[in-house]
């Protein structure tokens, strides 16, 4: 789980405050829209900061929406959450549909195998990794194995390797540094190399040099520097480390750029902002809907029951005493529902990316 200011990252917290103003923005637009169709003036809107937590308002004019029926008055409450849907279904339908957008741009490796592309390697990742891999690289090869299904085929591949499909450290020291006979006062390097302890003078052993960390695995990658093109000059590098850190730390694309213009970043922060705008105007619309304090849940409750009431008779009390009592009733319940959502929008996002 991740949260702003904790772990989340400043990226990331970037992303979730560009995705609330959206989504609170595109909820109130659906208000004012509906509210101005059926003649309700709007007064005043704007955006607002609630400490970290961007929001945004529509002031209707409170008299002329009271002379609405309840059924109108329904639909302009219904408005903010079914807006939230519709943004967080499109968002959704852009996310399967980016490779296609972007095609006249950027080749998707997911339908040409031609590996992935690093965007950036984390600073936290090993010194020898930060030195060797660079923004643009185009992996083509791991273990002499073509990369193909982008994203989902590559990390498939460090998963094989991390399981034991690549060989270990061991195996690349034996290679590289044969065993030599030693004794605990002796120079390893400078001592006869051995199969057994039979080849050593008396008093010293066979020793085989050893790799302590058990995960470490050997890869080969084969990195292309020069965008799409196919007589791309490979060049070749051996990691030695666990898989997983290559998986964790080097963020790649299976965006390829057709032109150096084209930036890198740009298909990697569409999908990651449009995946953050999915699951908050989801979380939005749920907290919405819920018959709390002041949101848009209470005020749909109430006019349902009022236009179950007809326009007199025991609903209708009902009706008026829900909208009194929800005010008292449901600030603790309002102020849970606001925790929830940022956990779900966080999460949400988080999973999802
Ligand atoms: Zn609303």
């Amino acid at each position: 789980m991740q949260i702003p200011g904790w772990n989340l990252g400043i990226t990331g917290a970037a992303y979730l405050a560009t995705a609330a103003m959206l989504s609170a923005v595109f909820h109130e637009l659906g208000h004012a829209l509906c509210a101005a169709s059926l003649g309700v003036p709007m007064l005043s809107c704007g955006v607002f900061l609630l400490i970290v937590w961007p929001g945004a308002f529509v002031q209707l004019d409170d008299k002329s929406l009271a002379r609405r029926t309840p059924s109108e008055r329904m639909r302009i409450s219904s408005a903010g959450i079914w807006h939230n849907v519709v943004l967080a279904v499109a968002a959704s339908a852009a996310i399967r549909a980016l490779p296609t957008l972007l095609a006249p741009a950027y080749a998707n490796a997911r339908i040409q195998p031609m590996g992935v592309v690093v965007v950036q390697v984390d600073a936290a990742a090993s010194p020898s990794l930060l030195a060797s891999l660079q923004q643009g690289d185009r992996i083509v090869k791991l273990n002499r194995g073509g990369i193909a299904g982008g994203i989902p085929g590559w990390k498939a591949m460090l998963e094989d390797a991390a399981a034991g499909g690549a060989g270990t450290a061991d195996e690349l020291v034996g290679r590289l540094l044969p065993s030599r006979c030693a004794s605990l006062s002796a120079d390893f390097f400078e001592q006869p190399q051995c199969d057994s302890a039979r080849d050593c003078p008396r008093g010293q052993i066979c020793m085989a040099p050893r790799i302590a960390r058990s995960g470490d695995r050997i890869l080969h990658l084969d990195l292309c520097s020069a965008g799409l093109s196919d007589q791309c000059q490979t060049r070749r590098l051996t990691f030695v480390g666990d898989p997983h850190e290559l998986a964790a730390y080097v963020l790649v694309s299976e965006h390829v750029p057709r032109h150096w213009i084209f930036p890198l970043w740009l298909p990697v922060v569409a999908e990651t902002l449009l995946r953050y705008v999915v699951s908050l105007n989801a979380a939005l619309a749920v907290l919405n809907a819920v018959p709390a304090f002041d949101l848009d849940g209470q005020r749909l409750l109430a006019d349902g029951m009022r236009v179950l009431a007809g326009s007199g008779g025991v609903l209708r009390l009902a009706a008026d005493g829900a909208l009194g009592a929800a005010e008292h009733a449901t600030v603790a319940a309002a102020a849970l529902c606001l925790c929830l959502l940022a956990a779900y929008a966080v999460v949400g996002a988080v999973v999802g990316g």
